[in-house]
C-alpha cells in the first residue's frame, strides 16, 4: 500500500473538508476510464457523506464511459463555460485527479491557477506541479488514480462506505488503466483493491461488459481498417504503428473515444516492443505511445512530441501534417532504441 496518505496530510484534509463551502472535483481534458472512475469514486464517497461536491470536468467523457454512474452530473467547461467558470471562482476545496500539471485540463487552467482554493493533487503521473498543490498525494508507482482514491477512503477509515457507485467507478479505473490487470504497474495492491470491492457486491463482470462488448458497427469496421490498410511495422526496430486522417475517421463516422486501444493492437503483435498511434485532432496530431518492458516512451514523447505520461502508456502532439508527424518519429527511431537497447532485446 502507499505511504502517500500520512496522518498529518489525511489530518489536513480533514479539516479543508469539513470547512469547505464548495469543493468541486477536477481532471484531466480527454476523458479516460481513470479519470472519470476517480472523479465520480469521489463524487459518490463525498456526496453520501453531505459535503457540497460538484463534478467540473474540460471536455464530455466518450461514449464507451456514458454509462457510468453518476456522469450525468458532470459539468463541462467545454458546453457550460460560465456556469463552469463560476463554479470554480466559488470553490473552497478543488480536488485535482489524474493530472500532475494544470496545463494537462486545457481551457480549465487559467481557471484553476487562478483560484485560491485549496488544491488537492491525487495522481500518479511523474513530476507533479508542487508549487500548484495545497496538498499532493503523488505515487507514480499506482495503477492508476482510482487505485489511491481507494487508498484514501481506506486511510480516512472509511471503505465500508463504499457502495455499488463509487465502487464502480473505481472499479473502472483499475481496468481501465492496467489494460485489464495485464499492464507492469499492475500491484498485489491492485488485485487486493478489485478483490475487496468485489467482496463488497460490485458486479465487476458487468463493468467489463459495459466497457468492451460494447462496440458500434462502425467501429469495429474502422478497427479493420485500420489494421489491414494502416499499419506499418518496422520490423528492424521491433516497432508498429497505425495513423488515421480525419478523412477515414469521417469515413466510419466514428465518435469521440472509438480510437482508444487501436494502439494496443499494434503493441500487441509478437515481437514488438514499441507501438504508435498518429491521429488527425483539431489543429494538432495527436500521438500515443505504447510499450513492453522498460522501454520509456515518456521520455520519447517529452522529448520529440510536447508530452509525457507513464513508462509504458504515453502520449504528446505534434503541430504540422500528419506525414510530418510520422516522419519524426521515424527520424528518431533509430537513436531512441539505440539509446535503449537492453529494453528493446
Ligand atoms: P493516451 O495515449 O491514452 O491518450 O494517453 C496515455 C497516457 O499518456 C495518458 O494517461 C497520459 O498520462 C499521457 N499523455 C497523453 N497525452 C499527453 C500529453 O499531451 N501530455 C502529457 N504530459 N501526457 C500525455
Ligand atoms: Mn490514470
Amino acid at each position: 500500500m502507499t505511504t502517500v496518505f500520512t496522518d498529518s496530510k489525511i489530518a489536513t484534509l480533514t479539516q479543508y473538508l469539513q470547512q469547505a463551502k464548495s469543493i468541486i472535483i477536477t481532471s484531466h481534458k480527454s476523458p479516460d476510464g481513470d479519470s472519470m472512475g476517480c472523479s465520480l469514486g469521489l463524487f459518490h464517497f463525498l456526496q453520501k457523506q453531505g459535503y457540497p461536491v460538484t463534478i467540473c470536468h474540460p471536455d464530455i467523457a466518450p461514449a464507451f464511459l456514458q454509462w457510468m454512474p453518476g456522469i450525468e452530473k458532470v459539468r463541462l467547461l467545454e458546453t457550460e463555460p460560465d456556469a463552469v467558470k463560476d463554479l470554480i471562482e466559488k470553490a473552497d476545496l478543488i480536488f485535482c485527479l489524474d493530472y500532475h500539471h494544470p496545463s494537462r485540463t486545457g481551457k480549465m487552467e487559467e481557471l484553476l491557477v487562478a483560484s485560491t482554493a485549496h488544491k488537492i493533487i491525487i495522481d500518479h503521473h511523474r513530476d507533479p506541479d508542487q508549487e500548484f498543490a495545497t496538498l499532493l498525494f503523488s505515487e507514480i508507482t499506482a495503477s492508476s488514480t482510482c487505485q489511491l482514491i481507494y487508498d484514501l477512503i481506506d486511510a480516512l477509515g472509511k471503505p465500508d462506505l463504499i457502495d455499488e457507485k463509487s465502487g464502480v467507478c473505481i472499479y473502472t479505473g483499475l481496468v481501465t488503466d492496467t489494460g485489464s490487470f495485464r499492464f507492469s504497474a499492475t500491484s498485489a495492491r491492485t488485485h487486493q483493491i478489485a478483490g475487496d470491492l468485489i467482496e463488497r457486491g460490485i458486479k465487476t463482470w458487468e463493468v467489463h461488459e459495459n466497457l468492451f462488448d460494447t462496440n458500434s458497427l462502425n467501429r469495429l469496421k474502422m478497427v479493420s481498417y485500420a489494421l489491414l490498410e494502416k499499419l506499418v511495422i518496422i520490423p528492424e526496430y521491433k516497432t508498429a504503428y497505425i495513423w488515421l486522417t480525419r478523412k477515414e475517421e469521417e469515413r466510419f463516422n466514428i465518435i469521440k473515444g472509438d480510437t482508444e486501444g487501436l494502439v494496443n493492437q499494434a503493441l500487441s503483435i509478437e515481437g514488438i516492443k514499441m507501438a504508435a498511434f498518429f491521429k488527425e485532432s483539431d489543429q494538432i496530431i495527436k500521438i500515443s505511445f505504447r510499450s513492453k518492458g522498460s522501454i520509456p516512451t515518456n521520455l520519447l514523447s517529452k522529448s520529440n512530441f510536447e508530452g509525457g505520461g507513464h513508462l509504458n502508456a504515453s502520449g504528446g502532439k505534434y503541430v504540422g501534417k500528419i506525414e510530418e508527424a510520422i516522419q519524426k518519429f521515424v527520424t528518431i527511431l533509430p537513436n531512441f532504441v539505440e539509446e535503449n537497447k537492453a529494453s528493446f532485446e
